[in-house]
């Protein structure tokens, strides 16, 4: 059967891709096309096992798409496969609470939501238009960041400042992730029975982290807000603090409130903290070989994150399962012991001895035998849900 799907995640400077086949379960070639608009621009392709970089001439998006069907054309058998193209697009604002075809007032949807994701949605709909112009037969489906968290309930995704600026501006928490956490909800449910109608709180921990509680498989609440700086401490960003610091910072540095925000984005987080670097695996080499610094940044990730989920926990009836995800999720047995003892109040407790020897890359429970609540890791796989959503609505 015919149901191979390119899937395509571009940002501002660079665009992932894969094509995923046999009802999204294979992967037949992945890349990524980086540093884009720059002149040391590149793209790798992942293919059977091998690897093959080259650079890319003029080093634009156009450019790194063109390259990809020149490349599928060398392949005709996965190219003449290929029934549609399914692109992840950071904010879907309220507009849009599930995946979409894509057509003009799609486009102009995603267009619309670029105020909260400045630097994600016009890159996102920059390759829509180039995916439209190259793969004109192709339909093309956006699968939305945001959508998920769409259940939350108002008095979760407000923000209590005057309601004129939600009414006039659609100020509110939208959340992200979302693609990860339906995921996660989903593979749950096949794992463990019956958790579709349980309590279950996930965190999806990578260079950007946050939380997420799941009642009966709808999202109660999220510990990201109208942008992905809220919430936890994440590798560059600071998440949840004091606003008024943004103004402190903008007075003591004289620059200005973007600037200041710029500084929370990119340069506070674990690189902030530690000064060392915003990669968890890097810091915790450097802790183990004694760096006080890389300790304090990641002590700090683990006790934001435990306040995180006790607090998103609060929008659930109880508390049946616990998740990791993301790269740190998945591979950081010292955070998931550091983040677990944190949180006794909530009946949370981890099997050390199998939190430690957690086979790399798959589905485990890391909690003691018979305890509640289960404490699982699962490597996450949006790409997966984004060609699934994309072959059911081109289906129809
Ligand atoms: P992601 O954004 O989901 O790709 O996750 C990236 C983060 O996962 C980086 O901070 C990595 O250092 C971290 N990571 C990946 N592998 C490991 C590992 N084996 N141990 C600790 N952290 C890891």
């Amino acid at each position: 059967m015919k149901d191979s799907i390119l899937v395509i995640n571009c940002g501002s400077s660079s665009l992932k891709f894969a094509v995923l086949a046999n009802s999204g379960q294979e992967v037949l070639v992945e890349g990524i096309a980086d540093r884009l608009g720059s002149e040391q621009s590149s793209i790798t392709f992942k293919h059977q096992g091998k690897k093959t970089e080259t650079l890319l001439a003029n080093g634009s998006h156009k450019n790194a798409v063109s390259t990809i069907k020149q490349w599928l054309s060398t392949q005709p058998s996965i190219e003449e496969a290929l029934v549609g193209i399914g692109h992840r697009v950071v904010h879907g604002g309220e507009t849009f609470s599930k995946s979409a075809l894509i057509n003009q007032d799609v486009l102009n949807g995603i267009k619309e939501c670029a105020k909260f994701a400045p630097l994600h949605n016009p890159a996102h709909v920059k390759g829509i238009e180039i995916a439209f112009e190259l793969f004109p037969g192709l339909p093309q489906v956006a699968v939305f960041d945001t959508a998920f968290h769409q259940t939350l309930a108002a008095e979760h995704y407000l923000y209590p400042i005057p309601m004129h600026f939600y009414r006039e501006h659609h100020f509110r928490k939208y959340g992200f992730h979302g693609t990860s956490y339906r995921y996660i909800s989903q593979r749950l449910a096949e794992v463990a029975k019956g958790s579709e109608q349980q309590g279950v709180l996930v965190a999806h921990l990578g260079n950007g982290a946050s939380t997420c509680a799941i009642r009966h498989g709808l999202a109660s609440d999220t510990s990201m807000g109208i942008t992905p700086l809220e919430g936890l401490m994440m590798g560059t960003r600071s998440g949840s603090l004091d606003p008024s610091l943004l103004s402190f910072i903008a007075q003591a540095e004289h620059i200005t409130m973007d600037d200041a925000l710029d500084i929370l984005n990119k340069k506070s987080g674990m690189l902030g903290v530690s000064e060392i670097s915003n990669d968890c695996r890097t810091l915790e080499e450097a802790m183990n070989s004694g760096d006080q610094r890389a300790k304090l940044a990641l002590d700090m990730f683990a006790s934001r994150t435990a306040k995180h989920l006790a607090s998103v926990a609060t929008s659930l009836d109880s508390v049946d399962h616990l998740v990791f995800t993301g790269g740190i999720g998945e591979n950081s047995s010292y955070l998931r012991q550091e983040i677990c003892r944190q949180l006794k109040v909530l009946n949370i407790r981890l099997d050390l001895t199998r939190n430690n020897n957690a086979p790399r890359g798959d589905t485990s429970t890391i909690s003691p035998e018979g305890d509640l609540p289960k404490v699982w890791i699962i490597p996450t796989n949006e790409e997966l849900m984004i060609a699934l959503d994309t072959i059911s609505l081109i289906q129809h």
